[in-house]
């Protein structure tokens, strides 16, 4: 018997009778022609089973080249299985960047925009927004191609999609100059301040992450990233907001050696290198863990961290960190930050799967009437109908998946629960 794939955290294994490796386009296409079931696959990064399938799963990750770079348009496109730790040394050399990274550059950049994926900042949106075009092989097997440009609003549908209109083969990200970026940590934030003083902290630089354990009203760590300029200060301020600036490297789980992150202290270092927090080289995280994730919008962030914290018995014994960004809103339908400036609220969990469930009802409960989206690709509890209520563009999204699947080939358990209906 062969032996089933799981997903990098280890807490699925993929229902999936096949795993393909195409190295062509065509053979995608044959692929996806020629069966019933099938789903694309990225790195596996996701904790849910967003990516799961009973039939084939298609993982792109010999299709991982840079097409070409378009120094006129000022995009690259890229095959749908590159990483961003891949793509991201190949532009720098080249002089480009993108806007934002998440946390981890090991993720494929088709599969983080399936899902929303995210850095912080806040005037960043989710990885997805820089996507302008897509080539996606759709159920019959045939190649269309979407563009921010002639699509208009139904390429906001095509691009955080989660996987339901086919498998994205090509992708064309918008790029920026290249830039440098200096990452300057600060240790015991306290939390009246940042509820206090929430845009003024979080708009204090290019990118700012937060690290707590909910244990005591202080934010742990904050992370800065700052793009290097002439008329940024090469120094970092004594104090920042009655934090103090950490005197030796930090990994966001105090207790774990800051080898795998990316380098502190304000040494300068190209984008790719400074906004993920962690090395492409290394185990990103703890490795050993769940993550869920709730998007809250903006203005209802004081009143969310007051509902977490009040939380903070329960979540003690199974919290190995929570982390605190922004996102700037955006338009894409299935966007968790579809139409609202957002907080999110991540939680790395330990692994013990049975007790993070026993606690997820009692966290968005909690969370609830702060309209509360969870993350595609993280663990969440929510029922079905809540869910969908939060996504006004939904409806939608169920035409335009059964426009390009109307079979349901690219359909699983997770789509039908929550988005798309069996
Ligand atoms: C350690 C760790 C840190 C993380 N940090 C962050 C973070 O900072 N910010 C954040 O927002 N999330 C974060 N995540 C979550 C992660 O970014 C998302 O789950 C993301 O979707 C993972 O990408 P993937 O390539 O592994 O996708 P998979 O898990 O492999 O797939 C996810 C979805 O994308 C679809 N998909 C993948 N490739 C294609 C394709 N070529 N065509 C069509 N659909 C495709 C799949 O069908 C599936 O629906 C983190 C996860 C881990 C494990």
């Amino acid at each position: 018997m062969t032996e089933r794939l799981h997903n990098w955290a280890g807490n699925l294994t993929y229902g999936a009778a096949r795993v393909e490796y195409p190295t062509t386009v065509a053979e995608v296409q044959r692929l996806v022609a020629g069966t019933a079931r099938v789903k694309a696959l990225g790195s596996r990064h996701s904790f849910s089973d967003v990516a799961d399938t009973t039939g084939t799963l298609v993982s792109l990750r010999n299709l991982n080249r840079v097409v070409a770079v378009d120094r006129e348009q000022r995009t690259v496109t890229i095959e749908g299985g590159i990483t961003y730790g891949e793509l991201g040394p190949v532009l720098d050399a080249a002089g480009w960047a993108l806007p934002n990274l998440a946390s981890l550059p090991h993720i494929a950049v088709a599969g983080a925009c399936a899902t929303g994926t995210h850095g912080s900042g806040d005037r960043n949106g989710g990885l997805a927004t820089s996507a302008s075009a897509l080539e996606v092989v759709i159920a019959d097997g045939s190649l269309v191609q979407f563009s921010r440009e002639q699509d208009g609003d139904r390429f906001d549908g095509v691009v955080v999609a989660l996987g339901a209109l086919g498998v994205v083969v090509r992708l064309t990200l918008d790029l920026v100059p290249a830039f440098a970026v200096r990452q300057n940590v600060y240790e015991e934030l306290p939390l009246a301040e940042l509820e206090a003083r929430l845009d003024a902290i979080t708009g204090s630089a290019y990118s700012v992450s937060l690290f707590t354990d909910w244990q005591g009203p202080v934010i742990q760590q904050v992370w800065l990233k700052q793009r290097v300029s002439d008329d940024a200060p090469d120094e970092a301020p004594p104090a920042f907001y009655g934090a103090t600036p950490a005197t030796r490297e930090l990994h966001p789980i105090g207790r774990l050696p800051a080898d795998s992150c990316t380098a502190q202290r304000g040494v300068p270092g190209p984008w790719h290198t400074r906004l993920p927090h962690f090395r492409p080289d290394h185990t990103p995280s703890s490795g050993d863990e769940l993550q869920s994730e709730y998007f809250v919008p903006r203005a209802y962030a004081g009143g969310a961290f007051r509902a977490v914290l009040a939380l903070r018995e329960a979540l003690a014994p199974i919290l190995q960190i929570s982390e605190i960004r922004t996102v700037a809103g955006d338009t894409l339908w299935l966007s968790p930050c579809e139409g609202r400036d957002s907080v999110a609220l991540h939680f790395t969990w330990s692994s013990d799967r049975t007790r993070v469930e026993r606690v997820l009802p009692r966290l968005e409960e909690a969370l609830q009437p702060f309209a509360a989206r969870p993350h595609w690709g993280k663990v969440f509890t929510l029922a079905p109908g809540s869910l969908r209520a939060l996504y006004p563009r939904l409806p939608d999204f169920r035409r335009l998946s059964a426009d390009y699947d109307p079979s349901g080939k690219f359909r699983n358990g997770f789509l039908e629960r929550y988005v798309t209906g069996i």
